[in-house]
């Protein structure tokens, strides 16, 4: 598939490796903000293939995992109501709550939908006059613009049986939080091209120089995840520390203005709480004033007052902010697994848990192989 296979490609990964191991004399830490690299990272054997002196920790960067649970028991109370029709992505289902799940919820009777636009819960509602729809708007800002035109829409066409429970959040207020924790230590930053994408990177640029620290935006497949790190270690080893883009077919510094134009109209910045690591001053978006009709928060405001338990053995807090691996907690594998989860991470397509769990990093998560082994063995 054109714009993907060959960024599959084991003898160019393989030549980006020797490049990078041609120019290391020291150790560094990076982290891959983003799940979904972290995925591909795990999935294509590079934690495995990188030289030794880099170290890759996974970043905060999975939207379920982050979302709140008080956001989670919420939306819960919310799908067991009978005047409700709950409507969300499919991976939001099985996140465990404090005592239950919104999967629990359905097979209880509930009427929760999985849906892959926002969109089409303006159609339901329309559909269900007599029931007010409330979608789970979750997500960094790549799922911020389509959750924002939904409202727009529903204010436009004048459907006010449609509700969203906002839980959206940004990647450079998590940065900053990063970089502002003296339990963290991260040399380098790979950026996620799909934010990106929408938002440029221009937001960046005066964390990269406040902080030290290179930040490279960096797609998805094994040749484009290399391709960032070696940049990245070439800033390092020279000492330099700026925004790079090494997604270049995808992002440009400005971003998708329009998709910008329309998160503005809708959303606000807030202080929100993020899943095991607290709340991120000004790190999400809430509705603004004019599109408060559609807050699910304000429209059922008994939800407020919840009491959330989280587990005591879960650890994803930490592995979210790259101070542990996800083999490193106690948990990992025996009381929680993808059928038992206890934590967010183990749930999502794009939890560190979840891709260890997935593809067999256990107790020797950070054994190697050699490149020449693996050239015989391509991804
Ligand atoms: S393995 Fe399970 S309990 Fe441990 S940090 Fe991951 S989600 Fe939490």
């Amino acid at each position: 598939m054109k714009y993907i296979e060959e960024y599959r490609d084991a003898y160019l990964t393989q030549k980006l490796l020797k490049d990078l191991r041609s120019i290391l004399t020291r150790d560094w830490i990076l982290m891959e903000v983003c799940g979904g690299q972290t995925h591909s990272i795990i999935k294509s054997g590079l934690d495995q293939l990188l030289p030794k002196e880099i170290n890759l920790v996974h970043g905060p960067g999975c939207p379920v995992c982050v979302t709140p649970l008080e956001l989670i028991d919420k939306a819960i109370a919310l799908a067991s109501r009978r005047d409700v029709i709950f409507t969300s992505f499919g991976d939001m289902l099985r996140v465990p709550g404090s005592s239950s799940d919104l999967f629990a919820v359905k097979a209880a009777g509930g009427d929760v939908r999985i849906l892959y636009s926002p969109l089409d819960s303006l159609k339901i509602a329309r559909e269900n006059p007599d029931k007010t729809v409330v979608f789970f708007g979750i997500g960094f800002e790549t799922t911020a613009p389509p959750n924002a035109m939904a409202v727009v829409q529903a204010q436009v066409q004048g459907i006010n049986n449609f509700a969203m429970l906002v839980s959206h959040v940004t990647v450079p207020a998590a940065i900053i939080a990063l970089m502002e924790s003296p339990d963290v230590k991260v040399d380098g930053f790979l950026a996620a091209g799909h934010v990106c994408t929408v938002m440029g990177y221009w937001e960046y640029e005066p964390l990269a120089q406040k902080y030290k620290i290179p930040i490279v935006v960096t797609g998805f497949e094994p040749v484009d995840i290399v391709h960032g790190i070696l940049k990245c270690v070439r800033q390092l080893e020279g000492d330099r520390y700026y925004v790079e883009n090494a997604y270049a077919r995808s992002v440009i510094r400005e971003g998708n203005r329009p998709a910008q134009a329309v998160i503005q109209r809708v959303f606000e910045l807030c202080d929100r709480p993020w899943r095991g690591i607290g709340v991120i001053p000004q790190s999400g978006y809430r509705l603004r004033p004019e599109f408060a009709e559609f807050d699910a928060e304000l429209r059922f405001p008994e939800i407020q007052s919840i009491e959330t338990k989280e587990s005591d053995l879960c650890i994803s807090g930490l592995v979210l902010q790259g101070r542990k691996k996800p083999h490193e907690c106690m948990a990992f594998g025996k009381e929680c697994t993808p059928q038992t989860p206890l934590g967010a991470t183990m749930v999502s397509t794009e939890g560190a848990c979840a891709a260890y769990y997935r593809y067999g990093r256990y107790a020797d998560a950070n054994r190697r192989i050699d490149g020449d082994k693996w050239l015989k063995n391509p991804i």
